[in-house]
């Protein structure tokens, strides 16, 4: 059975760097007809909130990545106990007690002298006497895995195969010394007890799969598959990590991003398939091979997504934005027009509010000098509203007829006298919802 997670801290708003994740676990899962859990990690009190537990709930549902379950590292502290218990029993967790300041030192002086700043061990030599001395002195110290010193390798789902020498990589810190457990070993027991079969993360965690496949053997476990999706850059190439912070899903939502549009940008960017809209999950759940992504950094631009926000926009039926519409005060007997106008001719549903206001209010004439006598003599011939599907068709042809224009010359200036712009939707249409005319004079 196929079982996948979204493990994000409740430490902030998930953001589009979060969603990548998020959304090829669930995918996933979903094709395999498989479970997705959404699995908090919120080991750290301190910076876990609950307000981000149910933010990251609610974007989620926005999106409908629905998950079949939710799982709390907090209250699965007794279980990461045992494991460490287990560690300590089998030889392979020790206690360590370098401060902050002396572990910079050492990673100072290895660099210094050209190697790689890995933990030196110092700690294996403590006898029971020295610990003694040093917790009584420092307080209680963190505990470390012991790595076994051997090459670990995977075949990855996204890089292939991968081969991380342990003897490069620092014995991971699982237990602080206030004792909180932290997630290197709490993911562990949980992929293990939670049965997940595909872990999907980003790739700033190779490291940690390599630890972690041996601390799963250690406890007498085999490892989920694991696969390293890259992490987003902007337009340029430019690192994201800074900016994720301003691409925020509750961001994307109240600019107007709509959920098909994000989802079907982020299922495919980054993979050899085209990036095209889709308006239902069920195709893109279809179409979705991890195979096919890359372990190149993928470049993200939030501007791609409003493209596909209108054309998702146009696909809908008026059923789906009566809400809209009525707030912005479209009379219900105008809506079905309206919205056939408008869907054309908006980037996303906060758009429509200035369409509306053109139909009711009226523009600000735009008439340039040469077209002024042209103008006034088109105005004299239009009558006053209310105007139909015909009105336009009907005043431009007599325009035509009294002052000879015709073309482009006939009709731009008398669409930029009536609604201030120069392009537009449909006039005939666009006339028939027009209350007032203000180039009429
Ligand atoms: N809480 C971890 C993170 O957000 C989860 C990583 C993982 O998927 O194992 O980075």
């Amino acid at each position: 059975m196929t079982t996948t997670r979204f493990a994000p801290s409740p430490t902030g708003y998930i953001h589009v760097g979060n969603l990548r994740t998020a959304l090829m676990n669930f995918l996933i899962a979903r094709k395999a007809g498989g479970t997705f859990i959404l699995r908090i990690d919120d080991t750290d009190p301190e910076r876990s909130k609950e307000a981000y537990v149910d933010a990251i709930k609610q974007d989620l549902e926005w999106l409908g990545l629905t998950w079949d379950r939710v799982e709390r590292q907090s209250e699965r502290f007794d279980r990461y106990a045992e494991a460490a218990d287990k560690l300590r029993e089998i030889g392979r967790f020790y206690e360590a007690f370098e401060t902050p300041t002396e572990l910079d030192l050492k990673r100072k002086k290895q660099l210094n002298m050209g190697k790689p700043p890995v933990y030196d061990r110092a700690a294996l030599s403590l006898s029971d006497a020295d610990k003694d001395a040093l917790r009584a002195e420092r307080g209680n110290g963190v505990w470390r895995f012991k790595l076994d010193q051997e090459r670990i390798e995977w075949t990855d789902g996204i890089l292939g195969d991968i081969s991380i020498d342990a003897a490069s990589v620092s014995d991971p810190v699982l237990i602080r010394g206030d004792g909180q457990v932290l997630y290197t070993i709490a993911s562990v027991v949980d992929d293990t007890d939670m049965g997940v079969t595909h872990v999907v993360r980003g790739s700033d965690h190779v490291t940690n799969t390599a630890t972690q496949i041996q601390i799963m053997a250690a406890l007498g476990h085999g490892h989920p598959e694991f696969a390293h999706h890259s992490l987003l850059t902007g337009p340029q190439g430019e690192a994201l990590s800074k900016r994720l912070g301003t691409l925020a899903l509750r961001d994307l939502r109240e600019a107007g991003v709509k959920p098909m549009a994000l989802l079907s940008l982020m299922a495919r960017l980054g993979s050899s398939d085209p990036v095209e809209l889709r308006t239902d999950m069920a195709e893109l759940i279809e179409g979705f091979d991890i195979t096919r992504f890359g372990s190149a950094p993928t470049k993200f631009d939030a501007e791609d997504l409003y493209p596909l926000t209108a054309r998702y926009l146009q696909t809908l039926p008026l059923a789906a934005v009566t809400t809209e519409l009525d707030a912005i005060g479209v009379p219900a007997d105008q809506q079905d027009t309206f919205w056939a106008v408008a869907k054309e001719n908006i980037t996303t549903l906060k758009d429509l509010e200035g369409w509306w206001i053109l139909c009711r209010d009226g523009a600000e004439p735009l008439i340039a000098d040469e077209d002024k006598d042209f103008i006034a003599e088109a105005m004299a011939l239009l009558p006053e509203g209310p105007y139909d599907s015909e009105s336009w068709g009907k005043w431009t042809a007599e325009v035509k007829e009294k002052t000879g224009r015709k073309g482009k010359g006939l009709f731009m200036p008398l669409r930029k006298a009536v609604t201030g712009m120069e392009r537009g939707p449909d006039m005939s249409a666009l006339l028939s919802l027009m209350q007032v005319v203000r180039a009429r004079g």
